[in-house]
């Protein structure tokens, strides 16, 4: 392509205790960016690994200076792991991909075509996940509920593989928030976005790190960030229940008046049943929404906190200086 060789494009890889993937990782992505026609650079963030992650990502940037890489003081997670190496990419474009190769680095070339055409997010829509059908069935059901539940256009079945233009960065870099929804924060930054089907792998070693408790996390943070509707479900279901309590006390004058009726139909008065119903119903709305707020408010509490969105332990060869407090 003409005029490439003036870009410059930085691949961030987050990696949590991938040393089983990470020999084949440095292989085929630096084969596949040597095929680019751009200066590029790739930043492999160490999340906490307890394993060899780090020394085989130091091992890398000592064979191959334009891997560069930094490691957490624990781990941070997989959101927060991306942000910080969007945070140090300096290219003119930034690709977001995954360690374990489930993301083929051979299709980055068309994500950076699109680019070049003029898109500011090209993201990936998975065609077909090689996951198991639990997996495949929360995200699903993940991705059109959110959807629904926000007023700007979120790509289903997106992950956090993409190409996002500096102008993108630059925006998430001054998103403060700490509990990140990556690919949330990406779609509604707006701008001129994409998707580009292609064929999701299975993992080519090791394990998930998404296990359950993390999906749901991640989920919760999905739609809080970006949706207030289960609070406001508090008061269309408060409604609802008045509501139908309304009609249960008109049963209840009715039955009183046409006693004689009702007895005939079989459905008399029992003492005491209505109350312990209308108090259990109650109690159940009221304590889900205890919990609908207190998982705002936990948010919340983590935003005004303030702490730093991450630790950097060490780090070999990034272009941009870590911030001691990266907000
Ligand atoms: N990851 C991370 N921190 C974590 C969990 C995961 O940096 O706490 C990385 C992991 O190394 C991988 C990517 O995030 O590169 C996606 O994780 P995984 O493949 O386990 O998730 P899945 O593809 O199963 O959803
Ligand atoms: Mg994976």
């Amino acid at each position: 392509m003409n005029g490439r060789e003036k870009y410059k494009i930085s691949v961030v890889i987050p990696c949590y205790n991938e040393q089983d993937v990470l020999p084949e990782l440095f292989r085929r992505m630096t084969d596949a960016a040597e095929g680019w026609g751009v200066d590029w650079e790739i930043i492999c963030i160490d999340d906490g690994s307890h394993d060899n992650t780090w020394a085989l990502l130091s091992t890398q940037h000592a064979n191959d200076p334009r891997w560069s890489a930094l490691s957490f003081s624990r781990n941070f997670g997989h959101q927060t792991a991306v942000s910080a190496g969007i945070f140090h990419a300096t290219g003119d474009a930034v690709i977001v991909i995954d360690a374990d190769l489930q993301d083929p680095p051979e299709e980055i070339h068309r994500f950076i075509k699109k680019w070049l055409d003029g898109y500011d997010i090209v993201y990936a829509v998975r065609e077909h996940r090689k996951e198991g059908i639990l997996k495949k069935i929360s995200y699903w059901t993940f991705y059109r509920l959110l959807s629904r539940m926000i007023d700007f256009d979120l790509p289903l079945d997106s992950g956090d593989f993409c190409i996002m233009d500096r102008k993108i960065v630059d925006i998430l870099n001054t998103m403060p928030e700490r509990n990140r929804f990556v690919r949330g924060l990406r779609a509604w930054a707006g701008f001129r976005q994409t998707g580009l089907a292609y064929e999701r792998h299975a993992r080519t070693a090791g394990e998930s790190k998404y296990d359950f408790k993390r999906l749901r996390r991640l989920a919760l943070d999905g739609i809080i960030s970006f949706s207030t509707l289960p609070l406001s479900m508090a008061t269309n279901i408060g409604l609802w229940t008045s509501a139908l309590s309304f009609l249960g006390i008109i049963l209840l004058v009715l039955q009183y008046i046409f006693r004689d009726f009702f007895e005939s139909l079989g459905i008399g008065l029992k003492p005491g049943f209505s109350t312990h119903v209308t108090i259990l119903f109650l109690g159940g709305v009221q304590l889900i929404f205890l919990g609908i707020i207190g998982q705002y408010l936990g948010r919340i509490y983590d935003e005004v906190k303030q702490r730093p969105r991450w630790i950097i332990k060490q780090h070999l060869g990034l272009s941009t200086k870590p911030p001691s407090n990266p907000l």
